[in-house]
């Protein structure tokens, strides 16, 4: 017989093995495993005392704070399948998802307690609001029900296709897509992400979070958690703040999406003092970092960055680039791999796939398709057809584009849907991003194709100046015309002061391209 699995029994072992460790700090609150223990086991016991059946959906929506901690483990403890809501969201955003998530309840942070009113009309699942530090007519008390609730585990059996949770798609391409997790796919994910971190991660370390640990949980908080490490929280990202907390928490880790990682050098650059002796790693990913962006931060912070490459539907991560693979000075092949996003992940194969499906040669540009071995293929929520049409003779066509090089080292271009064709030629924004980061003046760019009754679609490139730079479209293209093909050199350059971002950090590009398009006058620039 097989021993059925427990319903957040990890988390209950790691408060057994860190006991009165402190497992989380945020601002001047320290907790322990132990007290993140009984908290998380009344939240779970009073979830279940609401009469909820396991698998009833539990959604989140909090800012950074303890129990955003609590809400995610003991969702996870009660055998309910948690899904976090993004605090960018609008109020239609956020019943699209209740509603596709056919949530049962919804845990709301103060900041969000006029949603407490609004939803019930939005959701019909929706049975339960829970008010966390503030108080409405049709909302419960948190603090309350976490008060009048038992203190310990729950330890409910769940079976391997409970599904633990549902993760929704950062909709940079679209509108997000809830990708379930099984307890077995959820433990796989886990069981990766150790391996990928060569288990470098323990008691001695400390993990800065600086973005919503509603969408970060599973992928450094939890591992952080189970290793017995210390998790400090920020309310946000702030540069100044952030290496004010390295230093006073002793910080070993950091995760940073790339313009996070920009804007530290910036701050750093302008002369901050502060003691980053303590950090060990940074761990940046969720987006395309610059080769000149990685190039600085190199030079600055020595071998110590990490980079992932990842996604919602896949078991995390999908491929990493270790800090001794972070090179800048020696031979050719080895600096250029700044570029790429290093070599699959143990039990995770990827290939290479041209139009018709068939795997690419080496160094041929092509969709990435993965494989993850010993578990089910990606599920998506309740979306047989989007499922359907993504797995094909056994991979996941991911959507995203790129090449091997010789070594095995992956190199992602860009998104299929943002591959441009102008006059038959195939142009990725990457390679032209990457082109205009490398330009002195440059602080971001991004690259795409716009509709053009001649060439089919134009290369397009909004530019984020740095601070004081002057520098001109002019400038830009012939900078480009010394790197790239012609072809490839943006015919349409926009000087911008900020890039629009969604949570995950990635830029929303059609939100650029709608913009462009509303636009009478476009300001080309000549070949
Ligand atoms: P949607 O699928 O809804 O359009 P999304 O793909 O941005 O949104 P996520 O699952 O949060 O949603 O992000 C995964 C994507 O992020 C990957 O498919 C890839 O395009 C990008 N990405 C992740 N890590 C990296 C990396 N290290 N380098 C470049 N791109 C990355
Ligand atoms: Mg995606």
């Amino acid at each position: 017989m097989t021993y059925p699995r427990i319903a957040g029994g990890r988390l209950t072992w790691a408060a057994v093995q860190h006991g009165a460790r402190p497992a989380l700090i945020h601002g001047d609150q320290t907790f322990s495993f132990d007290e993140i223990e009984a908290r998380t086991n009344r939240f779970a016991n009073a979830l279940l005392g609401l009469g909820l059946a396991p698998g009833d959906r539990v959604a989140v929506l909090l800012n950074n704070c303890v129990d955003s901690v609590v809400a995610v483990f003991g969702a996870e403890k009660a055998a309910q399948t948690y899904l976090a809501l993004n605090a960018r969201h609008t109020l239609p955003e956020h019943a699209a998802i209740l509603n596709d998530s056919q949530a049962s309840t919804v845990v709301l942070g103060p900041e969000f307690a006029a949603l407490a009113g609004e939803l019930p009309a939005l959701v019909p699942s929706l049975r339960h609001v829970l008010g966390v530090g503030f108080k409405a007519p049709n909302a419960l008390d948190y603090h309350d029900l976490l008060g009048a609730a038992e203190v310990r585990a729950p330890r409910i059996p769940i079976p391997d296709d409970h599904i633990e949770r549902i993760g929704y798609t950062s909709g940079t391409t679209g509108k997000p897509k809830g990708v379930a997790y099984t307890a077995l796919r959820w433990q796989q994910r886990l069981d990766n992400q150790f391996h990928a971190m060569e288990y470098a991660l323990g008691v001695d370390d400390a993990m800065l979070h600086v973005g919503p640990l509603t969408h970060a949980a599973g992928v450094y908080l939890l591992p952080c958690y189970l290793r017995g490490a210390r998790s400090v929280v920020a309310d946000r990202f702030d540069a100044a703040a952030m290496l004010r907390d390295i230093e006073r928490h002793r910080i070993t880790q950091l995760m940073l999406v790339p313009t996070m990682l920009s804007r530290v050098l910036d701050a750093l650059d302008a002369g901050s003092n502060a003691d980053l002796s303590s950090l060990r790693i940074i761990n940046y990913g969720t987006a395309p970092a610059s080769v000149e962006l990685l190039r600085r931060a190199v030079k600055r912070f020595g071998p110590i960055l990490r980079q992932q490459y990842g996604m919602t539907e896949a078991v995390q991560p999908l491929a990493v680039l270790y800090p001794h693979e972070h090179v800048i000075e020696g031979a050719p092949q080895e600096t250029a791999r700044l570029g790429s996003c290093g070599k699959p992940t143990v039990n995770v194969s990827i290939t290479i796939r041209g139009a018709d499906d068939q795997e690419l040669p080496q160094g041929e540009i092509g969709e990435i398709a993965i494989a993850h071995h010993g578990i089910g293929a990606v599920q998506f929520w309740r979306q047989p057809q989007i499922t359907a049409a993504s797995i094909r003779g056994g991979w996941y066509y991911t959507g995203d584009l790129g090449y091997f090089d010789a070594e095995g080292y992956m190199y992602i271009v860009g998104r299929n849907k943002d591959m441009i064709i102008s006059g038959g030629f195939n142009v990725y924004a990457r390679e032209v991003e990457d082109a205009l980061a490398s330009c002195p003046g440059v602080l971001e760019a991004a690259v795409m194709g716009v509709p053009d009754p001649e060439w089919g679609e134009l290369v397009a490139a909004f530019v984020v100046p740095r601070e004081g730079s002057r520098v001109t479209p002019e400038e830009l293209t012939a900078h480009c015309g010394a790197r790239i093909a012609g072809y490839k050199k943006p015919r349409v350059i926009r000087l911008v002061k900020e890039l629009p971002r969604n949570h995950s950090g990635k830029v929303t590009k059609h939100v650029l391209r709608d913009a462009f398009l509303q636009e009478t006058e476009a300001a080309k620039v000549p070949a």
